[in-house]
């Protein structure tokens, strides 16, 4: 099992670049980075480097970039034109994705949408834009994940929604991401997680979290905690046995917390701290005979 590192973990330290990123990350050990879109889209903005300065360090180092992440509010647009700038967003990502050397975009749904709609119109549309955006990325090889978001406004916020409309695309380029803080959230079920096929679940990102109630309103990312904390509620011998068990071949453990606190470290501290605790996990619940 190789380890990842996500930048949600460190977007915010002071003086943050994706450069500098790619370098801790292979100080300290990582195999892949999901590097984060508004932390690119930031560097960029401020001329730190090129993407083809980032496309060249990756050429001669060990560190790969395992996903895009990501293209955000992809579904249920209402208008032609919200439709239209999803795929222009979504050729512009592959633009870049082609320069890094990266593989897979991690979509993410829409949230708070202005009309009502029913799972299933949900689901359909999903399978609809989806199979559009497959079009767009398949000539590349580039696989899409769909990561379902555990919060109440979200249009697809549990493992099993986000599992049904992968299975109906059925396609080997479209996968699903596993986040144990969406999927505790939301109270995504067990028992569809132990009847899915691994192999369909592309990106797992680990993190514990605080024990605060499913929909509260302050049960958001900011209650993340790096797995090991005494604080956590998460049963993660059961996330990694389940993952086993049903084939997961995505073959990387992605760490990903969004809490302000560890934006108070300075980012090499932070990555120092999430390559140690993503090394202890794998080693504990992956590697254990
Ligand atoms: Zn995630």
């Amino acid at each position: 099992m190789k380890l990842g590192f996500n930048e949600g973990c460190d977007r915010f330290c002071e003086n943050h670049s994706v450069y500098r990123d790619l370098e801790l990350c292979e100080q300290y050990g990582f195999d892949y980075i999901d590097i984060q879109s508004e932390c690119l889209d930031r560097d960029l903005a401020a001329d730190k480097y090129t993407l083809e300065d980032l496309g060249a360090w990756f050429q001669s180092h060990r560190l790969k970039m395992l996903s895009y992440n990501a293209l955000c509010g992809f579904n249920m647009k209402a208008t032609q034109a919200e439709k239209d700038a999803v795929v222009d967003e979504l050729d512009e990502i592959i633009r870049r994705c082609r320069i890094l050397g990266c593989g897979m975009i991690v979509v993410v749904p829409s949230c708070d949408i202005a009309q009502e709609a029913t799972r299933p119109e949900i689901r359909a549309d999903a399978v609809e834009v989806l199979r559009g955006m497959l079009s767009r990325t398949e000539p590349y090889g580039i696989r899409l994940s769909l990561e379902f978001c555990g919060a109440p406004g979200m249009t697809i916020n549990r493992f099993e929604d986000a599992y049904a409309i992968v299975q109906e695309i059925d396609s080997p380029l479209v996968g699903v991401t596993l986040d144990q803080y969406h999927f505790n959230a939301m109270a995504s079920g067990w028992d569809a997680l132990e009847q899915a096929d691994g192999r369909k679940i592309f990106i797992w990102h680990l993190n514990d979290t605080e024990d605060v109630p499913c929909g509260a309103r302050y049960n958001t990312d900011e209650k993340r905690l790096w797995p090991g904390d005494p604080r956590g509620c998460l049963d993660h011998a059961r996330f990694a046995d389940t993952l086993k068990k049903i084939g997961f071949e995505g073959d990387a453990c992605t760490l990903e917390v969004f809490r302000p606190d560890y934006y108070r470290l300075s980012q090499e501290e932070n990555v120092r701290t999430a390559a140690q605790c993503t090394r202890a996990h794998v080693d504990r619940y992956w590697n254990h005979a």
